[in-house]
């Protein structure tokens, strides 16, 4: 489904990478976008450009920052004895938008999926790791997506610390198989996380 304008053509081709698009959806939104305001396409440009310039990773959780540490890691009033471990920065805005947890996060940047060539190497595990080694952390949550290379992570996870001594759980009841934390409402990730089972 081409519009025969090699202009629009390159924007949908771009749109259409995005995850949950279609080439329909993406054409929609190309011609969105040509019939705004010039203002805001260059606002859209220049933001998405600035996102890739200034965000950089937070060197202790992996969680994106602008700023030496991320917003969660500077702030030294959380409790240290939490760790909650989570797949991607969207499930970390997930739950801080609870409100509710005053941990602090690990941001694996994905989850084990051996038919896409992700093993524990491609992951921030070894960081983790060493992060557990210097932190007074009592539990460590094994948030990571119910689906199942979340289910497979947490499991390698809960494995690989099973001797440690920490207290390991998973996020409960709550959250649908085969979902996404990302696409969450506040109530069941806040009933997910109270609803949690030591493993
Ligand atoms: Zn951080």
């Amino acid at each position: 489904m081409k519009t025969g304008d090699p202009i629009v053509d390159r924007l949908v081709d771009l749109i259409a990478k995005m995850p949950g698009i279609g080439r329909k959806t993406a054409q929609r939104l190309a011609f969105f976008i040509l019939a705004q305001p010039e203002p805001y396409a260059l606002d859209l440009s220049e933001s998405i450009r600035q996102l890739k310039e200034n965000l950089r990773t937070c060197p202790q959780c992996f969680n994106f920052c602008h700023q030496e540490l991320c917003s969660v890691c500077s702030q030294t009033s959380r409790d240290t004895g939490l760790m909650c471990v989570i797949e991607d920065a969207m499930s970390l805005n997930q739950i801080e938008r609870t409100g509710h947890y005053r941990g602090y996060y690990h941001v694996l940047q994905g989850a084990l999926s051996p038919i896409h060539g992700i093993g524990p190497k491609e992951l921030r595990i070894q960081e983790l790791l060493a992060r557990l080694k210097t932190m007074p952390v009592q539990e460590v949550i094994l948030a990571t997506n119910p689906t199942l290379e979340g289910e497979a992570t947490a499991m390698y996870l809960a494995e690989l610390l099973g001797e440690s001594g920490v207290k390991l759980s998973r996020i409960g009841t709550g959250i649908p198989m085969g979902g996404s934390l990302d696409y969450v409402d506040e109530i069941t990730m806040t009933k997910a996380l109270d609803n949690r089972r030591t493993l």
